[in-house]
């Protein structure tokens, strides 16, 4: 058995679970970060951050190391619907640009932040149980590879790790507004095919694809179809990619000419909510609320729920909230933050052509370069779908459009 008493014990040490234990180690907390993951690794992720996620790399002091690695900056954002191409800028005035680095860098550059700032890191460490008393979370049990079983308790375990969280499973928290898987996409990285600068999404009926750039001069292009195909398509998985691409004649042209340098990595994955607290656990990250990836806003979803659910420990910690307000404080902003981009980001997955008056909308918004702008920063994640689609701001973009 341990013997180790810590304030907090965060389980998987990604986007979420590393800048957790990085805020409550900043803040004098005793905590204990495990991943069965060694740093630098892999792991399955498209890695476009948006703005958002950008500004809070920012607020935490890690930007400048982000962008030390020569990660390329990505400008505009355009999306080629076949009759017209909707190009804006993304950002926001003080974060103006996109960055895609590779999970490799931005995953070690969170651990060692974490690290860095006191936490306990353990990579190599597989959690096996949570361990429950009277109903209560009170630890872990889990080792590292050729080590013995350890336990070891916290009054709080954090479960940043990922869908298949096995603290959720332990915990079983209940799901709400769930959906089916609805895309299933495949990508990989090619050389010689500059992006210069820009994110490319080609959306055709029933399949789309999108390319951007990334580190060492390579760019990522993923194509999909609607999940509905999988099985069948799974049998070709190259040449399926491909005839999505050749939907887009001169993207097929120029794809042609380039270099394919790693294999092919394909998802398709449900959209949920969790509860993400009880007695004596919470859930960030992916490990609390899954969304497709079409609109690319995992990481700074998890950054998100990093902060908020810093933020209602330590008021809990302090006595200035109970947990169960606190962290009920942290779920609603959580919920009422993402869901309008939730149900806009399950229609796109979705595959199906625009409906006709979306059709229309986007059709008014070609051209007016303040309404393409906002429809980028829609699937940024900058500016929430309910305002962009609001009434008031739909009878604008068509005012402008019949002038
Ligand atoms: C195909 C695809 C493309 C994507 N593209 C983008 C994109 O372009 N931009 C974007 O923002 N998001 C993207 N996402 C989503 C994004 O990758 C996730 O939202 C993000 O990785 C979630 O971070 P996390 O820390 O919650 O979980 P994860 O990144 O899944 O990390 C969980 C960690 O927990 C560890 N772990 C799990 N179980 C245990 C255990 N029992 N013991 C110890 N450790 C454990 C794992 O080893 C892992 O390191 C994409 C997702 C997919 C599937």
């Amino acid at each position: 058995m341990g013997t180790n008493q810590y304030d907090v014990i965060v389980v998987g040490a990604r986007c979420a679970g590393s800048p957790t234990a990085m805020l409550l180690a900043r803040k004098g907390y005793k905590v204990l970060l495990v991943d069965k993951a060694t740093f630098p690794s892999d792991t399955i992720s498209t890695h476009l951050i948006h703005a958002p996620g950008l500004a809070a790399l920012k607020r935490w002091g890690l930007l400048d190391s982000l962008l030390a690695t020569g990660c390329p900056p990505i400008h505009s954002y355009s999306f080629d619907f076949g009759h017209f191409t909707i190009t804006g800028a993304p950002g926001t005035d003080d974060q103006p640009v996109s960055y895609a680095p590779r999970r490799t860098v931005l995953d070690k550059l969170l651990v060692d932040a974490a690290s860095n700032a006191g936490a306990e890191v353990r990579e190599g460490f597989n959690v096996a149980d949570i361990v429950i008393e009277n109903q209560r979370v009170v630890g872990i049990r889990g080792k590292s590879r050729g080590g013995q079983p350890v336990t070891e308790r916290a009054p709080v375990v954090i479960g940043a790790d990922g869908r298949h969280s096995v603290v959720a499973k332990a915990v079983n928290p209940g799901q709400y507004n769930e959906k089916p898987q609805l895309l299933a996409a495949y990508y990989t990285y090619w050389s010689g095919l500059p992006l210069n600068g820009r994110f490319e999404a080609y959306i055709r009926p029933y399949r789309s694809f999108a390319a951007w750039p990334t580190h060492d001069g390579l760019t990522l292009v993923i194509a999909g179809w609607q999940f509905s195909e999988f099985e069948a398509n799974k049998r070709d998985i190259e040449g399926n990619y491909h005839k999505v691409i050749d939907l887009a004649p001169d993207f097929a042209e120029r794809i042609r000419a380039a270099k394919c340098e790693e294999r092919f990595i394909g998802a398709a994955v449900p959209g949920y909510f969790r509860k993400p607290f009880g007695a004596g656990w919470a859930l960030v990250g992916d490990a609390g609320y899954n969304r497709d990836f079409i609109t690319a806003q995992g990481i700074q979803d998890a950054f998100r729920d990093a902060e908020l659910c810093v933020t209602a420990l330590e008021a809990t910690f302090s006595g200035t909230l109970s947990f169960d307000v606190a962290m009920g404080e942290y779920q609603s902003t959580r919920d009422r933050q993402v869901m309008a981009l939730y149900e806009f980001t399950a229609q796109l997955a979705s595959q199906q052509p625009p409906p006709p008056e979306l059709q229309q909308l986007l059709g008014a918004v070609h051209g007016n370069q303040e309404a393409m702008n906002g429809f980028a920063r829609v699937n940024a994640g900058v500016i929430s779908p309910a305002d962009f689609f609001s009434e008031e701001n739909v009878k604008r973009i068509f005012a402008a459009a019949a002038r």
